[in-house]
Parts: C-alpha cells; sequence; structure tokens
C-alpha cells in the first residue's frame, strides 16, 4: 500500500484539531452526565470533521505526488541543483520511469503551470 504523506500528515494535524474542539464541548457539557457530554461533544466534532476529512481524502490538490532529489542537472536549463519531478497524479503516471526528468526550482515552476493548464494537475 502506497500511503500519500501529505494526506496523512493532513489527516494527523486534523486529530490535533479536534482535540480544543472536544475540549471545550466538554467544559461546555460539564454539568451533563460524562457519558452524555461525550456523545453530545462527538456528535459536534462529527458535524465539523465530515467536511475536514472529506477534503483530506478526495482534494485532487494533495493527489500530486512529487520526487524531491539533490544535486541533479536539470533537464531544462542544465543548471545543477535541488530538482524536482511530479510522479503521479490521478490522470499521470511516471513511477515507473527509466529515465526521470528532474527540474530546478525554476523550470519546474514553468512545468507545473503548464501541466496546470494542461489538466494534469490542480
Ligand atoms: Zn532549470
Amino acid at each position: 500500500m502506497r500511503v500519500n504523506l501529505k494526506r496523512y500528515f493532513l489527516y494527523l494535524c486534523r486529530w490535533q484539531l479536534s482535540t480544543p474542539i472536544l475540549a471545550i464541548a466538554l467544559i461546555w457539557l460539564s454539568s451533563l452526565n460524562k457519558w452524555v457530554a461525550t456523545i453530545i461533544a462527538n456528535f459536534i466534532g462529527g458535524l465539523i470533521f465530515f467536511w475536514v476529512d472529506r477534503f483530506v481524502f478526495t482534494s485532487k490538490s494533495l493527489a500530486a505526488q512529487w520526487e524531491v532529489r539533490d544535486n541533479i542537472k536539470c533537464s531544462d536549463c542544465g543548471k545543477i541543483a535541488r530538482g524536482y519531478r511530479l510522479v503521479k497524479t490521478p490522470n499521470y503516471d511516471k513511477t515507473s520511469d527509466k529515465a526521470p526528468k528532474f527540474r530546478c526550482e525554476e523550470c519546474s515552476q514553468k512545468k507545473a503551470e503548464e501541466l496546470r493548464k494542461r489538466g494534469i494537475i490542480v
């Protein structure tokens, strides 16, 4: 199984966001029975985090996987620099590219703009 680290990290951050919401709800509901208060707090959390989770798991903007490598020769300008290459999006897959092309930051931004216009990245 391949894990999209960006999604995974956002998901872990989202769990941290639920901490203060749960705490505030439990303080606010402290006069109630603990079980009832927890059920209501989780209900409030569910109302909010359904939308956050849906974004985390379905957002196309999080779907692009990039590979970063140091000291590459840019395939466009020839500069030796840190290099970037797009590996995978929902409609683009270069995971088994035998001769992957890396680009310097500047050229990779130009290339990304071109891919954005073609709808390969959003
Ligand atoms: Zn370049």
